[in-house]
């Protein structure tokens, strides 16, 4: 888990620029093959080749006197319980206001790093007024101009030499591990309840987080696996109260967490946006997937064909990657949970499948020459060779003369091909086409 750096601040001082700024550096060195998490608040940066998280944790609108007192006092809550360090936003524009220092005491009471960072520095002029901030009773301070850059280095440079440098060591390394995301109160607790049930769990910390996230050793019909839980679901009242947020980015970092992402929908209530969303971060991190279609026993009409329409519906909403196992069960009745519980564990054996590279290309060479790559502008692309990248996930490379030429069409033909003689099936697979 990497260290977090989180932005706090008033209103328009900057935050969300700075917040961009650091993401789009990335993502503009990234590609495609290291998978990106992204929400509007929350995303991943590096510095001098160190990995972190950025949390923009001003992100919600803000309405009255008395609420914004409130968000500011959750906003502050939240950084100093998640992050590793605090970058504490001012505007040199409005100079130093009562909330600031309201914040800053705040701020100062945890014992994480806290970095004050003067914003909207863009020209010399305004140096100088920001000598204005050692009001605060801090000895130094770092000037910015989120808009241009200008400063953002120094700041990184500080913030990243003082990361702890303890490195976690993950007490279930190698074993697979597994979240249960969904909506509120579709039954993920239920369902993390039936799958424990009295069973002498060991129980830990991720490290970095809060003491609400756990992982739960599972061990038992001959499956062994860690159940990720950072949304908290084993200690609901507390959840309860918090942002919104606060608990999508819970989910977001137990998907980054684990191998396999169970995602569950209510029956009753079919498939939605924000579950749609869920799917996608899954995807975008390239996790394995399985679907379950919880309170089926609530459901009165169970044909096969009631079946069949509810996962079409499904299928015809998450778009291209539809290999994904879906099942009907009851957390409630414990019907087909331990159905579930396998169908998760050959998802996570498919995840690590590695093809061996003569039988890749053994099979899949035949099938290239059989069907080739439509021409483009009268010139023929060959498929040479291909490999299995060794990743987490499967990602294949595919050797060719032109891979320029190779269409978005063709490329979804060889993940068919894929699919079809190797079979991943609930794993998001990568295909690449390369100059040989
Ligand atoms: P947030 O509410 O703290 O997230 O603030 P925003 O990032 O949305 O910025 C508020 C406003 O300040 C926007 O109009 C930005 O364009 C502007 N702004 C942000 N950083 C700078 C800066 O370094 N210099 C100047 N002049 N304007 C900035
Ligand atoms: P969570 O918010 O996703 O953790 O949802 P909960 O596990 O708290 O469940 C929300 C409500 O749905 C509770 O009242 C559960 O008893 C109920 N529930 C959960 N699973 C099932 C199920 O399979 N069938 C029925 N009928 N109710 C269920």
């Amino acid at each position: 888990m990497s260290n977090i750096v989180a932005i706090v601040g008033r209103p328009n001082v900057g935050k969300s620029t700075l917040f961009n700024r650091l993401l789009e550096r990335r993502e503009a060195i990234v590609d495609s093959e290291a998978g990106v998490t992204r929400d509007r608040h929350y995303g991943k940066s590096d510095w001098n080749g160190v990995d972190f998280t950025v949390i923009d944790t001003g992100g919600y609108d803000i309405g009255t006197e008395d609420v914004f007192e409130i968000e500011i006092r959750k906003q502050v809550a939240l950084a100093v319980e998640e992050a590793t360090s605090i970058i504490f936003m001012v505007n040199v524009d409005e100079g130093l206001v009562e909330t600031d220092e309201e914040i800053f005491h705040l701020l100062r009471k945890s014992n994480k790093p806290i970095y004050l960072v003067i914003n909207k520095v863009d020209t010399n002029k305004e140096e100088l007024a920001a000598t204005e901030f050692y009001q605060l009773g801090v000895d130094s301070y770092f000037t910015l101009s989120s808009a241009s850059g200008s400063g953002t280095g120094e700041l990184l440079d500080q913030v990243v030499k003082d990361f702890p440098t303890t490195e976690y060591k993950d007490p279930f390394e190698g074993l697979p591990k597994i979240t249960i995301a969904g909506r509120p109160n579709v039954g993920k607790s239920t369902m993390t309840n039936a799958l424990l049930d009295d069973e002498r769990n060991i129980v830990t910390d991720i490290a970095g987080t809060t003491r609400d996230s756990i992982q739960t050793l599972y061990n038992k019909f001959g499956h062994e696996f860690v159940l990720v839980d950072t949304a908290g679901m084993r200690r609901k009242a507390k959840v309860k109260e918090d942002l919104e947020f606060y608990s999508v980015m819970r989910a977001i970092r137990s998907i980054e967490y684990s191998d396999v992402v169970i995602i569950m929908v209510d029956a009753t209530q079919g498939w939605e946006s924000q579950d749609m969303n869920i799917f996608g971060l899954a995807q975008k991190n390239r996790k394995g997937i399985v679907i379950l279609i919880n309170k089926w026993d609530l459901v009165e009409d169970k044909t096969t064909n009631m079946m069949r329409d509810f996962e079409e519906k499904i299928k015809d909403r998450i778009g291209q990657f539809t290999d994904i196992p879906i099942l009907f069960v009851s957390a409630l009745t414990k019907q087909r949970i331990l159905k579930a519980v396998e169908v998760a564990m050959e998802v996570y054996e498919d995840r690590k499948k590695r093809i061996k590279t003569s039988k890749l290309n053994e099979v899949m060479l035949p099938i290239f020459e059989r069907t080739p790559p439509p021409a483009n502008k009268g010139k023929y692309i060959k498929i040479k060779y291909c490999v299995q990248l060794p990743t987490p996930s499967p990602q294949f490379v595919f050797f060719c003369n032109l891979p320029q030429y190779v269409k978005e069409a063709y490329k979804r033909f060889t993940e068919n091909q894929l699919r079809k003689e190797f079979g991943f099936t609930g794993v998001p697979i990568e295909i690449y086409f390369r100059q040989k």
